[in-house]
């Protein structure tokens, strides 16, 4: 069955059903808890600016969660799981209305130990890594918005980010252990994923179960040194951020490289971005700082900045200037800027890259982020761009495209269709087993659509 045989729904009746589950009804705020950062894309804003759910639905445990999801199923109600609500492709903005299902509310760490931890899906990342730092263990990695994201909107809509350079990517093997899913079946249960399962449900944006509780692998707690580095020029800057990223026996956590005039954008951090110049915004282990200068003084890099690990929790975090940061800072400054995701796999000598910077020049402002693909550190690119018209933008991705950039593409809400996956035909089976009516997050899941002919 689909929605399109959905009878009109008796709100009233499924809020009584909920019982003394948390419920928002104020539209106000609903709208706001519909909404993510998808105006970062101008293409979105116009497909998505007025899509809204009905209502907000705050369970604090796993059974509320399942007495949700069996009033939902019943009433034949959507539901859109949200984290934070920091994705920026639309991945939690409701196509066809119904409940928003907001997890903020269940964020315990449940249990850490040596090298792993058990944590409820709506904690944030930067208060799980509070607690497992106590013991001397980390996140492995997290997305620049660290600070309010959630872990189970990370594994819902996320890829990676600062410790990718380290660890690769959330969609490697072993950077996700094991997941607890609430099911929109009848009568909705619990499964457990554990090994290669869990990539039923990883970055499959919360169409195809409600990740409730998560087993995460950490890292060993370095102490981080936050490093800005000066270049006169952003190609040099590119290979010193490469050469960082090869150089085995200097353990980083972030290399994220800016050629002007992005910098320029980064207005709390002025004093030590100097005018013109392309900037590297590093997280280097502090035993290796060193040898790190080394590398600095082999490339003719100046350090303008340094903040010691002991800081870390004081002022700016450089983290919060990476990634998708850099456009979200960039969009401060010029309201009208959008962005690119842009892979190298093949680019050793970053030949296509400096091609691609000379080609666009100030239109799409180079800015690279360098992480871990297949045991090789490799640079993605976040371009921040100029936008003018829809028509241009897709002429800047073709380019891209035609020249062997693989364009992970940031304007489309459809899961298959941005970060270069494939329809995922695991990830649609599961989707049959656990979400039969296709409540979940509805129209965002090509695979299911053409399953059921939609
Ligand atoms: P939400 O936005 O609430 O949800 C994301 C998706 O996951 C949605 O489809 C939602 O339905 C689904 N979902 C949420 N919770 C669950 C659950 N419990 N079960 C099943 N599905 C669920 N991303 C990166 O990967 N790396 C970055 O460095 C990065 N930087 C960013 C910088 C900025 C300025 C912004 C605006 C975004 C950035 N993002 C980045 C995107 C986003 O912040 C991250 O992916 C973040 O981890 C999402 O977490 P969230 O809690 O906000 O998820």
């Amino acid at each position: 069955m689909t929605l399109t045989s959905t009878p009109a729904i008796n709100w009233d009746a499924l809020v009584a059903a909920l019982g003394d589950i948390e419920v928002i009804r104020e539209p106000g705020q609903v709208e706001k808890l519909s909404k993510d950062y998808y105006n970062f894309s101008p293409v979105l804003v116009k497909q998505l600016a007025d899509k809204t759910g009905d209502l907000v639905v705050r369970p604090k445990t796993e059974a509320e969660v399942l007495k949700v999801a069996k009033a939902c199923v019943a009433a034949k109600v959507p539901v859109t799981v949200r984290g934070a609500g920091t994705g920026n492709y639309g991945q939690c903005i409701p196509l066809e209305g119904g409940v928003i299902l907001d997890l903020s509310r269940m964020n315990a760490v449940k249990w850490v130990k040596p090298g792993i931890a058990c944590v409820e899906a709506g904690a944030k990342l930067s208060a799980i890594d509070k607690v497992t730092r106590e013991s001397g263990w980390e996140l492995r990695m997290y997305p620049s918005t660290y600070r309010t994201a959630t872990i189970g909107g990370f594994i819902g809509g996320g890829s990676g980010g600062i410790g990718s350079v380290l660890y690769g990517q959330l969609r490697d093997r072993g950077n996700l252990i094991a997941v607890r899913v609430v099911t929109m079946e009848d009568e909705p249960r619990v499964i457990e994923l554990r090994g290669d399962e869990v990539q039923k449900v990883n970055h499959a944006y919360g169409t195809n179960g409600i990740i409730t509780e998560l087993e995460i692998p950490l890292g060993p707690a370095y102490p981080w040194t936050e490093v800005i580095v000066a270049f006169d020029d952003f190609m040099t800057a590119a290979r010193f951020g490469q050469a960082l990223g090869d150089a085995d026996g200097i353990i980083k956590k972030m290399i994220s490289i800016h050629a002007w005039p992005i910098p320029s954008y980064f207005v709390p951090l002025k004093p030590f971005l100097p005018e013109g110049k392309a900037a590297a915004l590093l997280m280097v282990a502090e035993p290796n700082i060193e040898p790190f200068g080394e590398l600095v003084k082999a490339f003719g890099g100046t350090v303008t900045y340094s903040k010691a690990a002991q800081d870390a929790s004081k002022g700016t975090l450089l983290a919060e200037f990476t990634w998708n940061h850099t456009t979200l800072h960039g969009r401060s400054v010029v309201p009208s800027l959008t962005y690119l995701q842009t892979l190298f796999l093949t680019d050793a000598n970053l030949e296509l890259i400096e091609q691609l910077y000379h080609h666009f020049g100030d239109e799409v402002m180079m800015h690279l982020e360098y992480f871990r693909v297949g045991g090789k550190v490799v640079p993605a690119a976040l371009q921040v761009v100029r936008y003018t018209t829809d028509e241009r933008l897709f002429e800047i991705i073709q380019y891209h495209e035609e020249q062997g950039a693989l364009i992970a593409n940031p304007h489309t809400y459809m899961l298959e269709d941005g970060g270069m996956k494939t329809v995922d035909p695991v990830q649609v089976d599961f989707k049959a087993q656990v979400d039969p009516y296709g409540l979940l997050n509805p129209g965002k899941c090509r695979g299911w659509l053409e399953r059921i002919g939609g």
